[in-house]
């Protein structure tokens, strides 16, 4: 039914939707948002201004038709919407999870004007979610086969979105990755409070139906040759992301009780989806004190991880401000509500303990000019030590990029820090220095965040198919 008031972004507030109660989330790794229901997603979705220039269309790394679905929405035409958030996007119902919607689409609405943006975010989770479960699929009908195969190493965002494009286009892709599910960091990284397992399950099961095959369980380099494939198929696309840890380079980070983020929150992953090779590889932080070292997005997964196990207390150290945290806004207000205490200003300069960690040596910090990133840098206050106790250390400070070891220099080069190097505007999107190889994601812009990886991965596909010419 079709709303008409044109005014309704006065008359109705931003409604973002239901949230669990902290006491009930911290019991359970599940996601802390309810459901959209129609009449509230077609209300928050009527609330868009249609702005001339939608400036949430270009903030978005994939560039979605905001209005035009949210139009779609509000007048109840859910299927439609889903065909055309899936124009430039392959994972919307991830993306409107867990992208950080307050510094992309939602922080450049016109509304933030005092009005509360339109959530965006909501809405195009609550279109897919609510297109699948009516039997919605993407249309495949006119696709004709070209008889092109392409390999794809890596089942993260980056080579779904590259899967996504080359499968609608009529090259078949296969999809290798050396875990037992797809979805990269959306399964093995971001915890089940953010983003459910089974989300990437159907979306596994909706891509295998549209004839993407996926080879899991085998690790390119190990169990298959990466020469092999290039001998195989008519191109390869890497999406590998990045793994190498950033240590923090200070005295103690090897004692017992010292935590690598990502290893903390795989093993937790799969101690809960039953994939643990060895129990003995699960961290429990139950009844500990825990310090959690870092402000992005992986500390904060850490902190609520850590909350969920029942730790006897969270501490998250950072070394600026709150204005200057990496991560988003939203998600350091659940954890601040989930219990996790914040000391900003924080530097680490050694964790301390005899035979295992008891405490975290921090310094103070004031904030000085901008960097490079436009963020500001953190001075050390001299004579400002100070030791936190705890039982329990979590390092989150990033990853590096971390070429493979199978790579061939003369072949597939690398940037100074490590990047592969694909130039979005090269002869083909995202070509490497072998081009029959292309590649996308974390691996070439470093860690970074789902929608982007998304976005790269679908335009290394045009380039393979420009490269193909099909
Ligand atoms: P990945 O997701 O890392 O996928 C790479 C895949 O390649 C993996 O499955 C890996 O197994 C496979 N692979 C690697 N080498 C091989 C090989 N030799 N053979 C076979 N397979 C191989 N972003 C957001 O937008 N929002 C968030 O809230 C958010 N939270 C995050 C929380 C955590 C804890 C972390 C670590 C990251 C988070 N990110 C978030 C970032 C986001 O997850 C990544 O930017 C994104 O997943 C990168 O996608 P990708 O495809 O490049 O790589
Ligand atoms: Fe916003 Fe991310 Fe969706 Fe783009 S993909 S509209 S940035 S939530």
């Amino acid at each position: 039914q079709q709303l008409s008031n044109d005014f309704q972004f006065i008359d109705v507030g931003r409604q973002d939707p239901a949230k669990k109660n902290a006491q009930r989330r911290v019991q359970e790794f599940a996601e802390i948002y309810e459901p959209f229901r129609p009449q509230e997603a077609a209300s928050q979705a009527h609330r868009c201004l249609h702005c001339g220039n939608p400036y949430c269309e270009w903030k978005c790394p994939v560039h979605n038709y905001i209005p035009n679905w949210l139009q779609l929405v509000s007048e109840g035409n859910i299927l439609e919407a889903a065909e055309l958030s899936h124009r430039t996007n392959s994972l919307p119902e991830v993306c409107g999870r867990v992208c950080p919607q307050d510094r992309l689409c939602e922080g450049d609405c016109t509304l933030n004007d005092g009005f509360g943006a339109v959530t965006i975010g909501s809405v195009e989770k609550y279109i897919t979610d609510t297109a699948f479960a009516m039997g919605w699929r993407p249309d495949m009908s006119g696709v004709e086969p070209t008889g092109k195969r392409v390999a794809i190493i890596g089942a993260g965002p980056s080579g779904i979105g590259c899967a996504d494009i080359l499968v609608r286009n009529g090259v078949s892709p296969v999809v290798y990755d050396r875990y037992p599910e797809i979805g990269g960091l959306l399964t093995f990284g971001i915890p089940e409070f953010k983003l459910e397992k089974h989300v990437m399950k159907r979306r596994r099961s909706v891509l295998e139906e549209m004839g993407v095959e996926f080879r899991l369980n085998t690790e390119i380099g190990r169990d298959i040759q990466f020469d092999d494939l290039l001998e195989e198929y008519d191109a390869v696309f890497m999406g590998m992301g990045t793994y190498k840890y950033m240590e923090g380079g200070f005295p103690g980070e090897q004692l017992p009780g010292v935590h690598k983020a990502l290893d903390f929150l795989i093993a937790n992953v799969n101690h809960t989806l039953g994939f643990e090779a060895d129990p003995a590889d699960y961290v429990s932080m139950e009844g500990q004190r825990v310090v959690v070292l870092g402000g992005g997005d992986t500390a904060m997964d850490c902190n609520r991880t850590s909350i969920r196990q029942h730790a006897k207390n969270v501490t998250c150290a950072y070394r600026r401000d709150e204005a200057n945290m990496p991560g988003s806004r939203r998600e350091v207000a659940n954890a601040r509500e989930e219990g996790v205490e914040f000391l900003f200003n924080r530097q680490p300069i050694a964790i301390v303990g005899d035979d295992r960690v008891e405490g975290v040596k921090l310094v103070r910090t004031r904030m000085g000019e901008p960097d490079e990133h436009g963020r500001r840098r953190a001075e050390v206050v001299p004579g400002s030590e100070e030791v936190i106790a705890c039982d329990a250390v979590v390092i989150a400070f990033g990853f590096q990029a971390s070429p493979a070891d199978w790579f061939d220099p003369s072949s597939i080069s690398v940037d100074e820090r490590g990047r592969v190097t694909a130039p979005e505007h090269g002869e083909f999107f995202f070509q490497t220095s072998n081009k029959k190889v292309f590649a996308g994601g974390d691996m070439v812009r470093g860690s970074d965040l789902v929608v982007t990886a998304v976005y790269e991965g679908r335009q290394a596909a045009q380039g393979i198919l420009d490269y193909l010419n099909v």
